[in-house]
């Protein structure tokens, strides 16, 4: 195509050489798995600032989000972190390319990074507001990325980047929580068997807290696997009531949302600086049926109005979590791993050439960990 060839031109005169296009999966419309388009013409993602670090993909993962932004969720808010200018041009983000998560080896590097040079062994989450991972090459931040735990495959270990992310922006800025002051605290993970629930269990376990986790029946013996102290089948009759009979919690990591919130925030303790924190915010669903403005203003009334009542009723925080991307946290999760503290929980394969398998099988729910595409 045109612009690759006017990439190329961009692209040879850079010192590792690389490519112009390259095989990646698009979306040029929202829709279902049939809008996912294979190609072999998407141009190269060329390093455009100093500070950039080009990757070539050898696996990436897949999260609720890619299902959700295949349809068309969070597009409004995600067009305006992309590029202000354009939030007004429809279709402007397309062909887009979905993937959150990336192990690969560094290909080329800006003139400012410093962490990095090709060759190196790496792993990042992709925030959803840039290019992802479903692709030969994605270029990232020098923040954003961080070199992969020696021990782990590429499989392995694209696993990992974005639910450790989102896990530790939640446990840590929003739950309160660090490594040093958690061996005390008692943790309830509503939700404990997929991506964020697998990995949030070891990191608290490494932590040294108390972790109580829900998750269906037949998840138990994985949950309890990683380290999980007390489980909760959340589809028996009495789920309600093991809980309400329990030691009430510190912190609420609710990975479900709906609900959950509302018996949720009853579990905690009264008074004492407890957190509610829900990774299921309505945030990005009001921008998109409201408009970036009304959207945003309904949602932090939404928020408040909560966290007031909360406050008011039991003295007890709630909050909102989110995922922030962060490659000296996935530095401090590399050494966890290594230590054989954090295992890769993958549930599912995919070769490169059966994406729409993998959505497919996000799409029919019950993730026991994670579902990975092999990209090289
Ligand atoms: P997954 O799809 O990997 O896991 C969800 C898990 O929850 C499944 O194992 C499912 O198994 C279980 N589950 C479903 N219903 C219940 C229930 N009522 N009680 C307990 N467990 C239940 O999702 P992730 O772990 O990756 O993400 C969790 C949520 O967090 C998603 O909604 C995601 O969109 C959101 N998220 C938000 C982010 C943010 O920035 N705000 C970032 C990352 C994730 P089963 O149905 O068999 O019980």
């Amino acid at each position: 195509t045109g612009l690759c060839v006017s990439l190329k031109r961009h692209v040879s005169s850079s010192p590792s050489g690389l490519q112009s296009c390259m095989s990646a999966w698009v979306l040029d419309q929202y829709g279902t798995n049939e809008v996912l388009r294979f190609t072999e013409d998407h141009p190269v993602p060329v390093i455009n600032s100093a500070s950039e670090v080009m990757i070539k993909v050898h696996a990436a993962s897949l999260n609720p989000l890619d299902l959700s932004m295949r349809g068309g969720y969070g597009a409004k808010m995600l067009k305006l972190r992309r590029d202000p200018m354009s939030v007004m041009n429809d279709g402007s983000e397309f062909p887009l390319v979905l993937g959150r998560d990336v192990s690969g080896v560094v290909v080329d590097c800006g003139s400012e990074v410093t962490h990095f040079a090709p060759g190196d062994e790496v792993w990042a989450a992709v925030p959803p507001w840039k290019q992802g991972s479903l692709a030969e090459f994605v270029t990232l931040t020098e923040y954003e990325v961080s070199l992969k735990p020696k021990i782990l495959s590429h499989t392995e270990a694209a696993s990992i980047p974005y639910v450790a992310n989102t896990a530790l922006s939640a446990l840590v800025n929003a739950g309160g929580l660090c490594r040093d002051s958690s061996s005390n605290k008692r943790v309830l993970i509503a939700g404990g068997s997929g991506g964020v629930g697998t990995f949030s269990i070891q990191l608290l376990k490494a932590w040294g807290a108390h972790v109580t986790v829900t998750c269906s029946q037949n998840a138990e013996g994985l949950v309890r696997g990683l380290g999980a102290d007390e489980v909760v089948d959340y589809t028996a009759e009495d789920a309600a009531e093991q809980l309400e009979m329990m030691e009430k919690f510190d912190v609420i990591l609710d990975n479900v949302g709906g609900e959950t919130e509302e018996w949720a925030t009853h579990l905690l303790k009264t008074w004492s600086g407890a957190k509610y924190v829900t990774l299921v915010s309505p945030l990005l669903l009001s921008t998109d049926s409201m408009g970036l403005l009304d959207g945003t203003v309904h949602a932090g009334f939404t928020l408040h109005n909560k966290a007031i009542q909360n406050i008011v009723s039991g003295g007890v925080f709630y909050r909102w979590g989110f995922f922030a991307p962060d490659g000296p946290a996935l530095d401090e999760v590399s050494k966890l791993v290594d230590a054989g503290k954090i295992l890769p929980v993958v549930e599912a394969q995919f070769p490169f050439t059966q994406v729409p398998q993998a959505f497919q099988k996000l799409e029919e729910g019950h993730a026991r960990g994670k579902t990975v595409v092999r990209v090289a």
